[in-house]
């Protein structure tokens, strides 16, 4: 749990030195509190204040990394509710694949990507059921590793398949699971020899309390773990305790990622399981099949949670063409929120035209959010084209700007003399029937 300003300067020599500087001791206590400043700036330091400060600086819910070559980040989570601060590592998403089964459909989960806001989105694991003998296990294992670099939940019928596959993909961090406490010192000395982390599992949070606080006291500490539940409400129940336990009563050997296998044998049942996982707390979800169709709503919804809701999702600030534009084209102009950014582009690409589309930095806000808060003024617009030197890659001199900034087009006129400034649409849905009886009429 997070100390007070106050705890941890008691923590401090107290001799006000300045040497971190801050004026007082206290003043540095305040900063580390509110996480401004690190304890290593001050250089007399106990040895008992960092280790007092530095398991309170750890996150309640632990960070641990699978896979090597793709790599995906879990726990590291800070908050209950995301409107607190920000969620920090997205729930990931893997598929599971039996080992009886076709290893064609390896190639489309390896492939998959679904590109959403500009950010490119794609499967982050594969699960690997065993359901024949062990050397089979390990052999599709491997191959499934050698095919994707994705890292790895193994699900095996027993600890043997467990050793033999994790030894075949050794050093990929992949994931053990279904680890339990009978399991647990020769899963351990597994992990500890091909280097990968522990799905541990229990009846009840008593028991994964015992497990976890076991490993950890062992020297082992990589891990996840696989709450035993039977229903979506369960787990979301059985979520929502973990993390609650983890947060805010700094129950650590709660505070790990989870993981859960998704198969309740009905279709619409496993997608309300998977959206609940996304919503509340899920570390791994593993999806029982391959569905594209059902892959972009849970990673539409994925991406929503997980954006820093203090930041919006943004594009680079720039020219950007739309179509094949050259020197007569007109110039759009809207803001860098990537939402605004994709509307207005796949807009003006419908209308059938090519334009020049002008996004100045506007800290990712919405055209009147922006416009509000003085950052999409006229003035700001003409600034930020003379800075691109937009006359010498444009002869139209026609900006487009969005209609709910009319009031802005005499002050952009004004900074750009020369240059005609067209009110456009107030929704980017019109750009089209603007293009048509504006633009192409002209
Ligand atoms: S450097 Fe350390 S001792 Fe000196 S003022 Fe800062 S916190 Fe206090």
């Amino acid at each position: 749990m997070a100390l007070s300003g106050l705890k941890i300067n008691k923590l401090l020599p107290g001799t006000n030195c300045k040497e971190c500087g801050a004026n007082t001791c206290m003043a540095f206590a305040m900063k580390l509190a509110a996480q401004k400043a690190m304890l290593s700036e001050c250089p007399y330091a106990s040895e008992e204040a960092k280790q007092i400060l530095g398991a309170a600086s750890e996150p309640p819910v632990k960070g641990v990394k699978i896979g090597t070559e793709k790599v995906s980040s879990l726990g590291e989570e800070t908050v209950f509710y995301r409107h607190e601060k920000t969620f920090v590592n997205k729930s990931v998403i893997a598929i599971n694949v039996n080992d009886s089964d076709d290893l064609d459909i390896v190639e489309k989960i390896g492939a998959y990507t679904l590109i959403r806001v500009g950010e490119e989105l794609h499967i982050d694991a594969i699960a690997v059921t065993q359901k024949g003998d062990d050397d089979r296990f390990a052999a599709v294992s491997k191959k499934i590793y050698e095919k994707t670099s994705l890292p790895l939940i193994l699900r095996a019928s027993a600890l043997s398949g467990l050793d033999k596959a994790s030894a075949a993909i050794a050093g990929s961090k992949s994931l053990l699971s279904g680890i339990t406490a009978a399991d647990a010192e020769a899963a351990q000395q597994i992990a500890k020899r091909d280097g990968q982390v522990l799905g541990v599992t229990a009846d009840d949070l008593d028991g994964l309390y015992a497990l976890t606080s076991q490993l950890k006291a062992g020297g082992f500490n990589d891990l996840v773990i696989e709450f035993k539940t039977y229903s979506t409400s369960e787990a979301f129940q059985t979520n929502s305790i973990a993390r609650k336990a983890a947060l805010k009563n700094s129950v650590k050997p709660l505070g790990y990622a989870s993981l859960r296998f998704i198969d309740t044998g009905n279709a619409l049942e496993d997608f309300i399981a998977a959206v609940t996982e996304i919503d509340k707390y899920g570390g791994i979800l593993v999806l029982p099949s391959f569905d594209p169709a059902q892959l972009v709503t849970l990673m539409t919804l994925r991406q929503n949670i997980y954006t820093d809701p203090q930041k919006p999702i943004q594009v680079e600030p720039k020219l950007y063409p739309i179509g094949e534009p050259d020197r007569n084209s007109p110039v759009f102009v809207t803001t860098n929120f990537s939402l605004t950014y994709f509307l207005v582009a796949g807009e003006i690409e419908n209308s059938g035209i090519s334009a020049w589309l002008l996004i100045p930095e506007c800290e990712g806000m919405s055209v009147l959010t922006s416009w509000a808060a003085g950052k999409f003024s006229g003035g700001y617009i003409a600034k930020f084209a003379k800075e691109l030197d937009l006359e010498s890659l444009v002869d139209a001199r026609t900006f487009i700007i969005p209609g709910f900034i009319a009031p802005e087009s005499g002050e952009l006129e004004e900074g750009m003399p020369g240059w005609k400034v067209l009110v456009g649409p107030q929704e980017s849905a019109d750009i089209e029937s603007f293009v048509k009886s504006v633009l192409v009429k002209a």
